[in-house]
């Protein structure tokens, strides 16, 4: 028997519930053994983001190098990247692997709580360089927004600005609609020219939200590691996240916005 392996490339995030942390949880819960490159460390607790240490980019390419010329992965999620030197390491690194493997990208940029995890002038090279590479994007509306150049209220402008994205580059993006208020929640993928899917869930009230884009994101890589097709993967790992929400919508952890239970 062999485990079905996943790696994460994303940042640490010390209080345990986003970032590589809940990557790792997600990929144990969903029966895959995870790797994991680290990109930055993070300070921070479930009230906010204190400071954030990038790990130097040698070290980024070593760790990636030693985790691809040994363990394989089914599938690879990328989060939290913050400046442009990692940009460039992971693109030349991933070229250089040259396997077809599914990658999803979390295109990570701020944090609930309002820290800033990316510089700036990085989105333009995180779409440049990693969109074309990818096999899917994963923006929230915040990054949609950003992504798009162009606001976002409905579900009409999700999918407009997903058929940006997607112009842009990016092989298929799922806009997740999480942060519209209302008791339905829609995601809109689109993969490429085909007609955008809307995918409805219940909106699940909780005051614990902290890494639920981290942990669908690993999830999809998960499940696509298990070979799943785009479609199928997305659809189960909404099912995991809106399992995970419920379960943790009434646990305390820390003062703040808590982790969900998974
Ligand atoms: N910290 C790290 C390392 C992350 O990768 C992320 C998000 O992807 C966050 C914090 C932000 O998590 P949230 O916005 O869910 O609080």
């Amino acid at each position: 028997m062999n485990y079905i392996h996943v790696l994460t490339i994303a940042g640490s995030d010390s209080g345990g519930g986003a970032g590589i942390q809940a990557d790792l949880k997600t990929f144990s819960a969903l029966g895959c053994f995870g790797m994991s490159v680290i990109t930055a460390v993070t300070a921070q607790n479930t009230l906010g983001v204190r400071s954030v240490h990038g790990i130097p980019a040698a070290m980024i390419k070593d760790q990636l190098q030693a985790v691809l010329d040994d363990i394989a992965p089914a599938a690879i999620k990328i989060g939290m990247i913050n400046r442009a030197e990692v940009v460039q390491v992971i693109e030349k690194e991933l070229k250089a692997y040259n396997q077809s493997v599914p990658v999803i990208l979390d295109p990570v940029m701020v944090a609930t709580s309002g820290h800033r995890l990316i510089e700036p002038d990085t989105v333009n090279q995180l779409v440049e360089k990693l969109f074309p590479m990818v096999s899917l994007v994963t923006p929230n509306i915040d990054e949609a927004i950003i992504l798009s150049g162009q606001e976002i209220n409905n579900l009409d402008d999700m999918i407009a600005a997903g058929k940006k994205i997607i112009e842009k580059g990016a092989k298929a993006v799922l806009v997740k609609g999480g942060h519209l208020a209302g008791p339905i929640i829609y995601d809109v993928l689109i993969s490429g020219t085909e007609i955008p899917v809307v995918l409805e869930s219940a909106f699940i009230s909780s005051k614990n939200l902290h890494g639920t884009g981290c942990t669908l994101s690993s999830a999809i890589a998960a499940e696509m590691a298990k070979g799943n097709n785009l479609f199928s993967a997305i659809k189960n790992a909404k099912n995991y996240i809106s399992q995970a929400l419920q379960a943790g919508s009434e646990v305390k952890t820390g003062e703040g916005n808590g982790p969900l239970n998974h």
